[in-house]
C-alpha cells in the first residue's frame, strides 16, 4: 500500500461540487467499463474497477464524503486512527453498491464472479441501531445491546438434514447453487446468473430435515454485544462490529454487525458536524458593562468575558469546545454560543429608581445617536419596552 492513493474525485472524473446523480452517474459509467465480468482476466481493468469502486463506497455516503473532504485518504487508513477494535471505516459495502448499480442490468440477484456458489461464503450483515446521549457522543461510550443471532445447529452441523442422514444434490442446478440464463439487456446479450430457487445457492436440498433447526441449520440465540462508540460519532453513523452477523455459508466467515448511532436531542446543545451552538442569557448590566458569565459546554462550565457594549443575539466562538473529532479526539470544534440580552419584566422599586435615572442620564446620548430627533419621550419609552 506504498503507492500513492489518486483523489477520489479524479478517479471518478468529478468536481467536488458534483451532486449525488453526477457522483453516481460517474461510477456507473467507470463500473461497466472495468467490471470483472466484461473484463474477465484482465488485471488492469480490475484495479480501476477496484479504485472506482473505492472512490464511489466513500463520495456516495455524505458521512464518509465529509470526512474525507475533511481529511482526505487519511480519514479512512485505519490501524494508525484511533479507532476502537471493531470500528471500521474501510469496509465499505460493495455488495449493495453493485446491488444498487447493477441490479437493473443483471437482473435480480448477485453475480459473483468466479468460483462455484457452494464454495464458502461470508454471511449477510446485520444493522441495528443504538441510541446514547449528546454527552455520550462526546466521551464515547461502551454500550450493550440484546438482539437474536442465528448459529450453525449443533445437532445437524449446519447442514439442515436428520443426523445420520445427508442432504441430496439439487436437481434444479445439478449442484452448482447457480442457474444461468441470457438475458436482452441494454449492452446486447448479457450472461445473467442467479442463485438457484430451490438450494438457494447452497446446492444441496434436505429431505429429511434436522428435527432441531426444522431443516434451517441454524439455531436463533438471544445474544449481548459490546458496542463501543468513539468519542465524536455523529446521529446516524454506524459502528461495525467484525463477524456478529448472519452465519457464513459453507464454513465462510460470519457477517458483520452495523449498529447505528441515534442521538438524542439535547435540552441546550445542537451540533452542525464538530461545532455544537447553544444560547445563553446574559443580564441587561452585564451586556452593557461587560463580565464574566459562566457558560454551559459539553465539557462543563467555562468563564466567557462578555465585552462591554454587546448587543442581543450576539455570537461568540468558543473555540475547541465542540465535539472532537472521530479521527483525533484532541481536535475539536468550537462552540457558537449567541448572547441574548434579558430585558427584566419585573422590577423592584428601587431597581425601578434605577433605571429611570439611568435613562435620564443617557437618553440625550442615546437619542443624540438617532436621526430622529421628534417626539423624545415616546421614543424613550419606546426604547425600554423593546
Ligand atoms: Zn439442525
Ligand atoms: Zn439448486
Amino acid at each position: 500500500m506504498a503507492e500513492a492513493k489518486r483523489d477520489y474525485y479524479e478517479v471518478l472524473g468529478v468536481n467536488k461540487n458534483a451532486d449525488e446523480a453526477e457522483i453516481k452517474k460517474a461510477y456507473r459509467t467507470l463500473a461497466k467499463k472495468y467490471h470483472p465480468d466484461m473484463n474477465p482476466g484482465d488485471k488492469e481493468a480490475e484495479k480501476k474497477f477496484k479504485e472506482a469502486s473505492e472512490a464511489y463506497a466513500v463520495l456516495s455516503d455524505p458521512d464518509k464524503k465529509r470526512q474525507y473532504d475533511q481529511f482526505g485518504h487519511a480519514a479512512f487508513d485505519g490501524g494508525s486512527g484511533g479507532f476502537g477494535s471493531g470500528f471500521d471505516f474501510t469496509g465499505a459495502d460493495f455488495s449493495d453498491i453493485f446491488g444498487d448499480i447493477f441490479g437493473d442490468l443483471f437482473g435480480a440477484g448477485r453475480t459473483r464472479s468466479g468460483g462455484p456458489s457452494n464454495g464458502p461464503m461470508k454471511g449477510a450483515n446485520i444493522r441495528t441501531s443504538v441510541r446514547i446521549t449528546f454527552e455520550e457522543a462526546f466521551t464515547g461510550v461502551d454500550k450493550e445491546i440484546e438482539l437474536t443471532l442465528k448459529d450453525t445447529c449443533t445437532n445437524c452441523k449446519g447442514s439442515g438434514a436428520r443426523p445420520g442422514t445427508s442432504p441430496e444434490t439439487c436437481t434444479k442446478c445439478g449442484g452448482k447453487g447457480q442457474v444461468v440464463y441470457t438475458q436482452q439487456s441494454l449492452f446486447g446479450m448479457v450472461r445473467n446468473v442467479s442463485t438457484c430457487p430451490d438450494c438457494h445457492g447452497s446446492g444441496k436440498v434436505v429431505k429429511d430435515k434436522c428435527p432441531e433447526c426444522h431443516g434451517t441449520g441454524y439455531i436463533s440465540n438471544r445474544k449481548k454485544i459490546q458496542v463501543t462508540i468513539p468519542p465524536g460519532i455523529d446521529n446516524g453513523q454506524s459502528v461495525r462490529i467484525r463477524e456478529k452477523g448472519e452465519p457464513g455459508i459453507n464454513g465462510g466467515p460470519r457477517g458483520d454487525l452495523l449498529v447505528e448511532v441515534v442521538i438524542q436531542r439535547h435540552p441546550i446543545f445542537q451540533r452542525n458536524d464538530m461545532d455544537v451552538y447553544s444560547t445563553a442569557p446574559i443580564s441587561y448590566a452585564i451586556a452593557a458593562l461587560g463580565g464574566e458569565v459562566l457558560i454551559d459546554t459539553v465539557d462543563g462550565k467555562v468563564i466567557y468575558e462578555v465585552k462591554a457594549g454587546t448587543q442581543t443575539d450576539t455570537r461568540v466562538r468558543l473555540k475547541g469546545k465542540g465535539m472532537p473529532s472521530l479521527r483525533n479526539k484532541q481536535v475539536r470544534g468550537d462552540h457558537y454560543v449567541t448572547l441574548v440580552v434579558q430585558v427584566p419584566d419585573h422590577l423592584s422599586s428601587e431597581a425601578r429608581e434605577l433605571l429611570k435615572e439611568f435613562d435620564k442620564v443617557t437618553g440625550d446620548t442615546l437619542h443624540a445617536a438617532s436621526d430622529q430627533t421628534e417626539n423624545k419621550d415616546k421614543k424613550k419609552k419606546g426604547f425600554w419596552n423593546k
